[in-house]
């Protein structure tokens, strides 16, 4: 009997807009900072819930679904794995090994493709249109063209799904696109979607009781120039906020005087 497995690519993310950046480093400064699941991946683990909930009640697919978190990073990342059980996830993967850090969206990937392919029977992988730390918003068409699957971003419905196929709807900036694509596919998702729900009582015991296998480079049968910072083709070189100075000056004399002044200061600042 085929099962079908639904993947949802969820990562860790500071829970505050507050990031700062390590100036010697320009890396996170990860310490002291409260992480959470990247508010787009909640949307991708309630469309993954919601799809299982659906094939279900379909007398066509209702043998097995199954829906399948994974994340890629550091230990402390198993607690969003068990929030997505708590939220009806069926099972989850850590991808952690310290050959794994400082890897770019290609690296990322690349790492979780070959987690992806060790579960037989996936018909899609579900993912955020972006994460709100790195913000690139890659990760998903890069796994997508690694496959060699169809992918679909910025998804606001899934009008139908089967076996073999689904019609998807997405949102643009000035407009709704639908499309019919053959599974296996990817498709990322943002807050239109759905509502997520919160976590049931079951599930938060499921979730506290669960086994959440770590999987190394070993078993993702990955070479290190393959990933982390040696496989990735971009590295960041520095990254700063910009110094913003507030500067109030007063403008004092009659009228002409003011005018004159301003309209010097004006041009000084190339604003005329
Ligand atoms: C040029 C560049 C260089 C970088 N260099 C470094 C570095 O040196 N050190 C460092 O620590 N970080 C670095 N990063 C950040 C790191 O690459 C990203 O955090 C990671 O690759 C994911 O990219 P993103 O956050 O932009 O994800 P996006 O592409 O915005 O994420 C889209 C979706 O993909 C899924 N996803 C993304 N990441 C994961 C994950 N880890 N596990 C599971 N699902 C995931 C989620 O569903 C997410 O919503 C770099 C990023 C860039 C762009």
């Amino acid at each position: 009997m085929i099962k079908i497995k639904i993947i949802v690519c969820i990562k860790q993310v500071p829970g505050t807009t507050e990031i700062k950046i390590n100036p010697e480093t320009n890396t996170l400064i990860r310490e002291g900072i409260e992480t959470v699941i990247n508010a787009f991946d909640t949307y991708a683990i309630e469309e993954g819930v919601r799809l299982k909930e659906r094939l279900l009640s379909n007398p066509e697919t209702k043998e097995e679904v199954e829906v399948i978190a994974i994340t890629m990073g550091p230990h402390q990342s198993e607690s969003i794995l068990r929030e997505a059980i708590s939220l009806g996830v069926d099972r989850a993967v850590l991808l952690s090994d310290r050959a794994f850090a400082g890897a770019d969206t290609w690296a990322t990937a690349l790492t979780l493709q070959n987690a992806i392919k060790k579960f037989d029977d996936w018909r899609l992988v579900i993912l955020g249109k972006q994460t709100l730390d790195g913000d690139t918003g890659q990760v998903g068409p890069e796994l997508a063209q690694m496959f060699n699957i169809p992918f679909v971003g910025y998804a606001s419905n899934i009008l139908e799904i089967n076996r073999t196929r689904m019609i998807v709807k997405r949102l643009m900036d000035d407009r709704y696109e639908t499309f019919e694509i053959k599974l296996p596919a990817a498709i990322s998702v943002g807050k239109e979607i759905n509502i997520p729900r919160v976590p049931s009582l079951r599930g938060k015991l499921k979730a506290k009781n669960e086994q959440i296998p770590v999987w190394n480079k070993g078993e993702l049968g990955l070479e290190d120039e393959k990933i982390g910072l040696s496989g990735s083709y971009t590295q960041v070189v520095k990254i700063f906020i910009p110094k913003t100075i507030h500067e109030v000056k007063m403008i004092t004399g009659g009228p002409d005087e003011q005018a004159e002044e301003l309209y010097g200061k004006l041009k000084e600042l190339s604003i005329l």
